[in-house]
């Protein structure tokens, strides 16, 4: 143990997401998100493959795609994986900027007595993921709480902690503010951090041109006041100098909508997105048509009912309806679906793929890639298929895409694309950090470490993953 506070990255250095930043101060270590990483993960997987859940957290730890630090995972996987876990206490904490996979993920495979540190709307939303059924090994965040499969069956008691904006967190020597800001999923927070002897800013993920620069603006003017030795910034969009906004979203949906008069309308989007569900709320409402959405959806509304300012409806809303898909026995019956969704599907509101196929001209379809198979059983006479999310920036992302774009012809639909990225251009990067001014800038969740360089010249420091950085 040194004086020194160090930053050691096992993961969002090189690559859009997997953070997972430690952070040691005097002994006391942090977390910093313990996200999945997309990049790692798909050099041995595509995304429907699972890791086997034989063998507990042991496929991922020997394809690095989780990295190797000791007393960190969870007892129960690693026994499956034939290893012991004797080293108590490593890790103090785990903060959470926002509940996003690529930060949050793979802190279901963490010890559940290490607290793990989030903001009120993002527990509403881990709450809301966690109540799905996961049936696999990679449970996304409802490892949270539950154990894979029967394995072990019962629940994890995890010690979450939430917080609000500007809420000061002690853990031992490192004090952590949180300070709201804009990205495209609610509950999203950087991190004002102040060390026995520096301060550092961990920007989370943020943009300025989505609905609420405001929170974005907040932080950046908190940064700058502690000035601090050291921020770690995300670039994912480093590269590029402009930004659509979500009313442009707005009025290429609703001018497409129009143009598709009587036909059928799908969209794929992120349903963690809530300004997008606001738009397309919106123009559902302005082109006189029902919001079809699926049953995750409707959860996460009412997750998110208690967060006022969000001001989203509520599933039971007059131009909401929910989609119900054949399961099990391909007839809709009670027992093809689980409790609280039957409790959804008993809502008035509740159409199945014979009601959208009459009434086709009458919804615009939000469900997501997901359930473009559907499509087999609503049969659209043509139509739109809305792409709202981020165009691929992977070969993996492009065969998805091309795959899709083949679902999309055999039903005669035509595809449109319009999305508002829930991160920064590099210009206003550039910005943000020419704003708070740090001593040092280490970049984080980018492909692109060097054009900061470009924009900000010798006090950007390049680092690699699984390196050690001492302040
Ligand atoms: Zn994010």
């Amino acid at each position: 143990m040194t004086g020194k506070t160090t930053l050691t990255f096992y993961g969002g250095i090189n690559e859009i997401g997997g953070n997972k930043i430690l952070l040691e101060d005097k002994g006391t270590r942090v977390f910093l998100d313990f996200g999945k990483s997309f990049k790692e993960r798909s050099m041995f997987y595509d995304w429907m493959e699972r890791p086997r859940l034989a063998n507990g957290v042991g496929d991922l730890l020997a394809l690095g795609i989780l990295p190797d630090v000791k007393g960190i995972y969870r007892r129960d996987l690693l026994s499956l994986a034939g290893r012991s876990q004797n080293e108590d206490g490593f890790v103090d904490a785990v903060l959470l900027s926002h509940a996003h996979s690529d930060h949050a993920d793979y802190i279901s495979f963490l010890r559940e007595d290490i607290p793990v540190w989030m903001g009120k709307t993002a527990k509403d939303i881990v709450n809301s993921i966690e109540a799905e059924r996961q049936a696999n090994m990679e449970f996304e965040i409802s490892g949270f709480r539950k154990r894979p499969l029967e394995r072990g069956s019962g629940t994890i008691s995890r010690e979450i902690h939430d917080f609000r904006t500007g809420e000061k967190i002690t853990v031992d020597s490192i004090e952590v503010e949180p300070v709201h800001v804009d990205h495209s999923i609610p509950g999203c927070y950087g991190f004002i951090i102040r060390t026995s002897d520096s301060t550092l800013i961990y920007s989370g993920d943020l943009r300025m041109h989505g609905n609420k620069p405001e929170l974005t603006s907040e932080f950046v003017d908190r940064a700058a006041q502690s000035k601090p030795d050291l921020m770690l910034c995300e670039g994912t969009r480093i590269n590029e100098t402009v930004s659509n906004r979500e009313s442009d979203v707005l009025e290429t949906c609703k001018y497409y909508v129009v143009k598709a008069k009587e036909s059928f309308v799908f969209v794929d989007y992120s349903y963690k997105d809530v300004d997008r569900f606001s738009t397309l709320y919106n123009v559902a409402k302005l082109t006189d048509r029902e919001l079809l959405i699926d049953v995750r959806t409707a959860r996460y509304l009412q997750a998110l009912s208690a967060n006022t300012s969000l001001a989203l409806p509520q599933p039971s809303d007059e131009s909401i309806a929910i989609y119900k898909p054949r399961e099990g026995s391909g007839k809709y019956q009670d027992d093809d679906y689980d409790e609280e969704d039957t409790k959804l599907y008993r809502q008035e509101n509740v159409w199945t793929a014979g009601d959208v196929r009459s009434y086709q001209g009458k919804v615009i379809a939000a469900l997501g890639a997901s359930y473009i198979d559907q499509l087999i059983d609503i049969k659209p006479s043509g139509g739109i298929y809305f792409h709202s999310t981020s165009e691929p920036f992977n070969e993996e992302g492009e065969i998805s895409e091309m795959k899709t774009n083949n679902w999309i012809e055999r039903f005669g639909m035509n595809r449109v694309h319009s999305h508002c990225s829930g991160h920064a251009s590099g210009k206003d990067l550039n910005e943000i950090v020419s704003r708070i001014g740090p001593k040092t800038l280490i970049p984080i969740h980018t492909e692109h470490p060097e054009l900061f360089t470009v924009l900000q010249g010798g006090k950007v420091k390049m680092v690699e993953s699984n390196s050690t950085f001492e302040l």
